[in-house]
C-alpha cells in the first residue's frame, strides 16, 4: 500500500475515533443509555484502530486523569495493559507536577499545550518526552477533557542536528561553511571588539585548482579538498575557525595575533603546509600551493562584510604574484583596486564609444630603404585624461576580458585601414596585429579572423599577428595545433618580445612560426651593455641559422641600427626610422618611401594619387 493510503487510513480513522471519543466521554459524563450494537462494533474497530497507530495517544478529563491510553502510550510507559494506567492522575506519570498543573491550566484555558518534560517510567525510571496537547471542545464548546500524544525528543533532535548539518557545515569537506561564518565572526568581532583584540581573517586558494580538475577530474580534485581541508585543521588552534567558503576558497578567522609579523609568520606556516607535502592520490602524489589574502580587525575594517571583500582584494593581488603567496589588506591595495575598477568601466565606455584608434610604425629593410612591414598599435584617447598608453590599459583589458572585442575593434580597423592605402594605390605592406594571449586561446579566434578578412577584403597572406611566448605556456600542444590552422590560411607569425618571456627554446624549431622581433629591452642599452650586445648577437645567429626573419625593435640611434645591421639584422622597427603614426600619416609615409624620378626631374610619388 502506498504511504499515502496509509494516511489517508489514519486521517479517516482519526476522525472516526474522535468522534467515538467524544461519544465515550459524553457517555461517561451523561446519564447512561443502551448503546446499539453497531455503535458498539464501531467502539471496538476505533480501539483497535487506535491501538495500532504508532504513536503514543491518551485523553485526559478535567481533573486530570488519563481516561484513555492507546497501546503505544502504554508501551512507552511499560505498563502491561491499559488498565494500570487508566483513571490514574495524569501527574503521577511525570516527575515534574509543577510543570504538568501548568500545562492543564494553559488548556483549561482553551491553549494547546507542548513541552519537552522528564516522564517515570513504569520500573520507576526516567525518560525525556514531548507532550503536545490540545482541548477537546464539547458540541457546546465547553472542554471536555484534553487529547494528546508524546513523541520522543531524541529522533527530533537528530532530525534537526541533520537539517543543522545541512545548513552550516558544507557537505564534502564537513567544515563549516560560509553561513556558520557569519556566525562565528559575529561572536569573534564582537568580543575583540569588548576586550579590544584583534581578529585575523585569511582567505586562501588553490593557484591551480581549475588546472587539477580538468586534468585529473572532479572526483580527485574534490579529493585534494577534503585532504587539504584537514591538512588546515591541523594547523590552527582550538578557538579557530576554519570554513570552506566555496569551491576551492577557505577562510580561517584566528584570534591572539598582535603583530604583523607574527601573523606574516603564520599565513607562511599555512601556505607551507599545502605546498611543502604531496596531496595522494590514489598511489600518485599531486603537489600543489595556494595564496592567501589576510584582513585584520579592527585595522582594516570593522564589519564582516568589509573583512571579507577586503580579505578578498588581498588575495586577489597575492594571485597575480605567481602563486603560494600571502599579502595583506592595505589602503594603498584598495586604492589600485578601485581605480582599476574605474579604468575597467571607462575602458568599456571608451569601446562603445570609439574613443580608440590606431597608430602605425613602419618596419624598415634597410637593404633596400624602404618599408616592408607595418605594425598597429592601439592608442586611447581618453576625453578628459588624454592619450594613455596601451602597456597601461592593455593588461587590464586582458584581465578583465574586454581584450576579446577590443582586440576584433583592433583587428577590424587595421585591415580596414590597410585596405584603403591600397586601394588607394600604396604597395600592399605586410600588416602586423599584436595579438594578446588571452585572444590566442580564444576558441573562435580563426573563425573570428576570418569574419574579419572577409569583412573587409584584406589579404590572409599580409597578415601577421604578434604573439608572445606566454601563449605557449600553458600547452604548447594546442598552441601547435592554432598556430598550423592560422599558417594553413597564409597568415604569418611573429614572436614579440622574444627573449623575455619563456625560457625553453625548442618551440623555434617546432613551430611554423615566421619571423621573431627582437626585444626593445636588448636593443635599448647598445652600445653601452656588452651582455645585451651579446645576447643581441646570439639571437640573430640563432634566428639565422632556424631560417627565421628577423626584426629588431625600439631601434633609436645609429649606433644600434650598426651594430644590428653587423650582426645580420637588416630589418629594424624604432623612433630611429618612424614613431608610431596615424593611419593618414602612414599613407603618406608610404607615398614618400616610394619616391619616383619624374620626366622633368623633380620627385613624384610613385604610389600616390
Ligand atoms: P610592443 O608590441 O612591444 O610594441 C612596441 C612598443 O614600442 C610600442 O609601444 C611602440 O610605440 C614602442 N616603440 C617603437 N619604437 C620605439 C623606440 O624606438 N623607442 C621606444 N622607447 N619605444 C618604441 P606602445 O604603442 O606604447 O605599445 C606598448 C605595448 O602595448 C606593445 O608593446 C604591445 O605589447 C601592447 N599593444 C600595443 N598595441 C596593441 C594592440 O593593438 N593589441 C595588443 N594586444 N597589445 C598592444
Ligand atoms: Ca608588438
Amino acid at each position: 500500500m502506498p504511504p499515502s493510503a496509509h494516511i489517508l487510513i489514519y486521517v479517516i480513522m482519526g476522525t472516526t475515533a474522535l468522534q467515538v471519543l467524544l461519544f465515550i466521554i459524553k457517555k461517561r459524563l451523561a446519564p447512561k443509555q443502551p448503546v446499539a450494537a453497531h455503535i458498539q462494533q464501531q467502539l471496538d474497530l476505533t480501539r483497535r484502530a487506535l491501538d495500532a497507530a504508532p504513536v503514543a495517544m491518551g485523553m485526559v478529563d478535567l481533573h486530570g486523569r488519563l481516561t484513555f491510553a492507546n497501546q503505544a502510550l502504554i508501551t512507552l510507559w511499560g505498563y502491561g495493559q491499559a488498565g494500570d494506567m487508566q483513571d490514574k492522575a495524569l501527574v503521577d506519570f511525570f516527575l515534574d507536577p509543577v510543570e504538568v498543573i501548568a500545562g492543564m491550566q494553559a488548556l483549561k484555558k482553551n491553549r494547546a499545550w507542548q513541552a519537552e518534560i522528564a516522564a517515570t517510567h513504569h520500573d520507576g525510571s526516567r525518560f525525556q518526552i514531548e507532550v503536545h496537547a490540545h482541548p477537546l471542545p464539547g458540541h457546546d464548546g465547553k472542554p471536555l477533557g484534553f487529547t494528546a500524544h508524546f513523541t520522543d525528543p531524541t529522533e527530533r533532535r537528530k532530525v534537526e542536528q541533520k537539517l543543522r548539518k545541512l545548513a552550516y557545515y558544507d557537505s564534502l569537506t564537513d567544515l563549516p561553511n560560509r553561513i556558520m561564518l557569519q556566525d562565528r565572526m559575529n561572536l569573534a568581532l564582537g568580543h575583540a571588539a569588548r576586550l579590544g583584540e584583534s581578529v585575523i581573517l585569511f582567505t586562501l586558494d588553490l593557484d591551480n585548482f581549475k588546472q587539477i580538475n580538468e586534468s585529473l577530474g572532479h572526483a580527485k580534485g574534490d579529493a585534494i579538498l577534503r585532504q587539504l581541508a584537514t591538512r588546515l585543521g591541523k594547523t590552527i588552534g582550538q578557538g579557530d575557525t576554519l570554513v570552506r567558503w566555496g569551491g576551492d576558497e577557505f577562510v580561517l578567522l584566528l584570534t591572539g595575533y598582535q603583530d604583523e609579523a607574527a601573523i606574516a609568520r603564520e599565513a607562511r606556516r599555512i601556505l607551507d603546509s599545502v605546498s611543502e607535502h604531496p596531496f595522494e592520490l590514489d598511489g600518485s602524489e599531486v603537489f600543489t600551493s595556494a595564496s592567501m589574502g589576510i584582513a585584520l580587525f579592527p585595522r582594516d575594517g570593522e564589519e564582516q562584510e568589509t573583512l571579507l571583500k577586503h580579505a578578498e582584494t588581498a588575495l586577489y593581488e597575492a594571485k597575480k604574484h605567481g602563486g603560494n603567496v600571502y599579502q595583506f589588506f592595505s589602503e594603498p591595495l584598495q586604492q589600485k583596486i578601485v581605480a582599476l575598477h574605474q579604468m575597467d568601466v571607462n575602458l568599456r565606455r571608451a569601446l562603445r564609444q570609439e574613443e580608440f584608434f590606431l597608430a602605425y610604425q613602419p618596419q624598415m629593410d634597410l637593404r633596400t630603404g624602404r618599408p616592408v612591414g607595418i605594425e598597429a598599435l592601439v592608442r586611447w584617447m581618453h576625453p578628459q585624461l588624454g592619450l594613455i598608453s596601451p602597456a597601461q590599459f592593455i593588461p587590464l583589458a586582458e584581465e578583465s576580458g574586454l581584450i576579446r572585442p577590443l582586440g576584433k575593434w583592433i583587428l577590424r580597423t587595421a585591415c580596414r585601414e590597410a585596405m584603403s592605402w591600397w586601394n588607394a594605390g600604396r604597395p600592399s605592406l605586410r600588416l602586423a596585429v599584436n595579438f594578446s594571449t588571452q585572444q590566442f586561446r580564444q576558441t573562435d579566434m580563426l573563425a573570428e579572423i576570418e569574419s574579419v578578412l572577409q569583412e573587409t577584403g584584406f589579404p590572409a597572406h599580409l597578415l601577421e599577428l604578434e604573439i608572445t611566448e606566454s601563449a605557449f605556456l600553458e600547452n604548447m600542444a594546442d598552441a601547435i595545433e592554432v598556430l598550423v590552422d592560422l599558417k594553413t590560411r597564409g597568415i604569418q607569425i611573429a614572436i614579440d618580445d622574444f627573449g623575455t618571456g619563456y625560457s625553453s627554446l625548442s618551440y623555434l624549431k617546432n613551430f611554423p612560426i615566421d619571423r621573431i622581433k627582437i626585444a626593445q629591452t636588448f636593443v635599448r642599452d647598445i652600445p653601452a651593455d656588452p651582455e645585451d650586445m651579446a645576447i643581441v648577437d646570439a639571437i640573430i645567429a640563432m634566428a639565422t641559422r632556424l631560417g627565421l626573419e628577423l626584426v629588431a625593435e625600439g631601434v633609436e640611434m645609429p649606433e644600434q641600427m650598426q651594430f644590428l645591421r653587423e650582426c645580420g639584422c637588416h630589418i629594424m622597427q624604432g623612433f630611429h626610422f618612424a614613431k608610431p603614426m596615424p593611419a593618414a600619416q602612414m599613407a603618406d609615409f608610404l607615398c614618400r618611401s616610394w619616391p619616383m624620378q619624374s620626366t622633368d626631374g623633380a620627385q613624384a610619388s610613385l604610389h600616390c594619387p
